[in-house]
């Protein structure tokens, strides 16, 4: 059964997170709580919690909606009033607070209430399934599973669905599927087990770590150094991630694990008094969210400076970076970090010893497979690889030796993959993963999942350069990849745009532009640019702008569909390549923008072109020259950035007929789906357009207004100067309304203004301080 409108019952941090991703995918959703003690309701009458909890979700950031509208779709309401709504809701979830009792009885009062047959669900960390369902009717216990989200649930890929033995099949599918393709979330189905996957391998790590951490007498900087990046982790490490998700929940989550664990369980041996932590929550440092934690902020003499807290002795000191060679040493492999002689690398070893020793002695226990355990911890807890990744890199044979060689215990798992060679092999083309009994299975992606990953393992690219590929991805579709630093674009990119070009034309039926990298593109090669300006390279510059500009007309207007299919940030040049596809098939997790402004440059390869003809009015809009060259004005001068593709529409990057794909690992199928689409449909390509701009009228109208910024000291003069370049190009220069545009002149503008501001000593200065710190210089 789809569904199609859902309720979520409690709308604390969790509930109401929930409820903004149901609704940013569109769907319906009921957001209930309590009804407030009397004479707590204020203005916001019975169902105060749930409409406050909904006015928050406006203001969160980063944002958990994808765009303001979609807080439209979440109806307020109250446990007492509005259950009678449940007749047509498919999917009630439960987010209340952690307690049994209160949970069973919402359970209780949901019955006679509840579409029949819809699907029942709790948000727990905590409870198993089996208590929750205790002496519930049938139909409960049919309906019921556990849909275990992450904080913050927007962000935050992974999805634990639990189900109990009278789960219904279909209840599992249906969420699972809601869950992957709605949602957007990475399903790992997992068992009725503490802790589930990602918390129980999580817990256990940051035990670990802060065990060794005091055992080995590191500083904070040291362990958080190790137990980040080079481990594959977060940058935050261990004991800045602690700051982030609050101190507070560490003896709580400690307690009910320990509550639930078996005695004999690895983790019950890691236990042992914190005192320092004890008094830090009891002194009110208890992270980001309280006075501080592990890190502070302090002000001292006006300044505002960074400290650390002393594990031994609780004192804060000015933060102090950690030198630890290990910690460079890590860039050549786990290997490399936990051979490593300083306490770094002896550091690494303590914990991942333990830690990934843990994880293979736990399947099949809490999930079926390492695939499993390994994306619930790459989606749960962001790290880069799962922990049987984390093994093969090492070599599961080296790994066991090791253990065995300091007498640690070898489990059983690990010692059938020592003998098989790993825990994943690639066969064929394909991965394959092992099971304890020692077989190996395929690695089977649901239908509608295509990875350009998995692609290269069978394949080879058509052409390759140092920035770009072009792959063949099936049914006559090409697949151009940027895969350069960052995916900043460089000769190389441009070059293989255009490349690509011809060869779909002359061998293929059409073209998708997708990589999956973290980021589509940040833009271009900056670095590049400047180092060329500062040896004035200028004819060199002026053609990577025409090449540029050239590489993207050919994507616009080649014979066949060229569909972008974009993630992350797609800046600057990368918009631009984005803004000349036939379509775009966005994730809903795109950042879109022209952020040139930010260095003192404006769009040269035809993103102010695109903006205006984007802007052009519709039969509703009013009509005449300025209205389009103001809304261009404003998205490119302020260097507007969408924060979620739902953004990109309102601001017109993606026009309203693109569209979007909530869970990335769809987004290449999708992409290709609408390219054969369009191919199906007879695909023409655009005829070049031409525009009626107002000239040097709307021009002085745009420096006025930006004239006026700069006197209530808004703009730097820079910024004025920047502007104006921005204002002739969009208002087309010398002509006026009465002639009409050709689009490329437009082109030429922008190359002739991008050339202008270049030669310019702020613009330098401004793409000097953008290499240099990754951000622009603001007044
Ligand atoms: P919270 O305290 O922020 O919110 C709980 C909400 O439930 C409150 O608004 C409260 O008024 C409401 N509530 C309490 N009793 C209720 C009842 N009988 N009927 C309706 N509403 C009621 O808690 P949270 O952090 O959002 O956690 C909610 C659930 O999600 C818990 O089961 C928790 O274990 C789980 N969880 C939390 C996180 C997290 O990071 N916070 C992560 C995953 C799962």
């Amino acid at each position: 059964m789809p569904i199609q409108k859902a309720c979520v019952i409690g709308a604390g941090v969790m509930g109401a997170g929930i409820a903004a991703q149901i609704a940013n995918a569109g769907i319906p959703v009921l957001l209930l709580d309590i009804v407030p003690k009397e004479g707590a309701e204020n203005s916001g009458g019975r169902s105060a919690i749930a409409k406050s909890a909904i006015e928050k979700l406006l203001k969160a950031d980063p944002a958990p909606l994808m765009s303001k509208a979609a807080a439209k779709l979440i109806t307020p309401g109250n446990i007492e009033d509005d259950l009678d709504q449940l007749g047509d809701v498919d999917w009630v979830v439960e987010a209340i607070i952690e307690r049994l009792d209160l949970k069973q009885g919402l359970y209780h009062k949901l019955e006679g209430k509840r579409k029949k047959g819809s699907i029942l669900s709790s948000n727990t960390s905590t409870i198993p399934l089996k208590t929750l369902v205790e002496g519930m009717p049938e139909n409960v216990q049919a309906d019921f599973c556990i849909t275990h989200f992450f904080n913050p649930p927007r962000y935050m890929r992974l999805l634990e669905i639990v189900g109990g033995p009278k789960t219904r099949a279909e209840v599992l599918k249906d969420i699972s599927d809601f869950g992957d393709r709605m949602l957007g979330k990475t399903i790992v189905r997992a068992k009725d087990t503490p802790g589930f996957v990602g918390n129980r391998i999580g817990v256990f790590w940051m035990q670990a770590a802060v065990n060794a951490a005091l055992d080995l007498g590191l500083t904070v900087e040291e362990a958080d150094a190790i137990m980040g990046r080079p481990i594959g982790a977060p940058k935050t490490g261990l004991f800045g991630l602690l700051d982030l998700v609050g101190l507070d929940l560490m003896p709580h989550v400690d307690k009910s694990m320990a509550s639930l664990l078996k005695p004999d369980d690895a983790y019950m041996k890691l236990r042992r008094p914190w005192p320092l932590l004890e008094k830090m929550i009891a002194d009110g440092y208890t992270g980001r969210k309280g006075k501080g934690g592990f890190y502070r902020l302090n002000t001292a003499g006006g300044a505002k400076v960074k400290e650390s807290i002393n594990l031994t002795t609780g004192a804060y000191a000015p933060s102090d970076r950690a030198r630890l060679d290990s910690a460079d040493a890590a860039k050549g492999g786990l290997k490399t970090l936990v051979e490593h002689k300083d306490k770094g690398g002896q550091y690494a070893w303590k914990v991942l010893s333990g830690l990934l020793s843990y994880a293979a002695s736990l399947v099949p226990e809490i999930a079926d497979d390492v695939v499993a355990v390994d994306q619930g911890m790459k989606t749960g807890y962001n790290w880069k690889r799962g922990p049987f990744e984390m093994i093969d890199q090492m070599g599961a044979a080296w790994f066991a030796e090791k253990l065995a060689a300091e007498k640690l215990p070898v489990p059983a798992f690990l010692s059938v993959a020592a003998k098989a060679g790993g825990f994943y092999r690639i066969a064929n083309g394909q991965i394959e993963h092992l099971q304890p009994d020692g077989n190996y299975t395929k690695l089977l992606r649901p239908d509608g999942v295509l990875l350009l990953s998995d692609i290269k393992l069978s394949s080879k690219p058509i052409i390759k350069n140092g920035s770009a590929s072009l792959w063949d991805i099936g049914d006559g579709v090409a697949c151009l990849e940027f895969h350069s630093k960052m995916n900043a674009l460089d000769p190389d990119s441009l070059a293989l745009v255009k490349q690509s070009v011809d060869h779909v034309a002359k061998k293929m039926k059409a073209l998708v532009i997708h990589n999956e990298a973290e980021n589509f593109s940040v833009g271009a090669n900056i670095g590049l640019a400047l180092f060329a300006a500062n040896i004035a390279m200028w004819p060199m510059i002026d053609d990577m702008i025409g090449t540029g500009q050239s590489a993207y007309k050919a994507v616009k207007f080649a014979p066949f569909p060229v569909v972008g299919a974009p993630s992350g940030m797609a800046l600057g040049g990368g918009c631009e390549v984005l803004l000349h596809c036939a379509a775009i098939q966005a994730h809903a997790e795109t950042y879109m923008g022209l952020v040139e402004v930010g260095v003192g440059l404006i769009p040269g390869w035809g993103g102010c072109k695109e903006m205006l003809l984007r802007y052009q009015p519709g039969p509703k809009d009013p009509k005449g020259p300025m209205p389009p060259v103001a809304q261009a004005f404003e998205a490119i001068s302020l260097a507007k950035v969408a924060k979620s593709a739902a953004e990109a529409k309102e601001l017109r990057f993606l026009r309203k007929d693109d569209a979007i794909t909530m869970n990335r690992d769809r987004l290449l199928y999708d992409a290709k789906q609408e390219a054969l689409a369009l191919l199906a449909a007879g695909y023409q390509p655009p005829q070049p357009q031409e525009l009626r701009l107002p000239g040097p009228t709307g021009r002085t109208a745009l420096q006025l207004a930006v004239e006026g910024f700069a006197l209530q000291g808004k703009a730097l003069p820079h910024d004025v100067t920047v502007s104006d370049a921005l204002a002739e190009v969009l208002t087309g220069g010398k002509t006026d309304f009465t002639e009409v545009i050709a689009e490329d002149q437009i082109s030429k503008l922008e190359k002739k203004a991008f050339m202008t501001l270049l030669r310019t000593g702020p613009t330098l200065a401004r793409m000097e301080h953008m290499l240099s710190t990754g951000k622009p210089l603001r007044n």
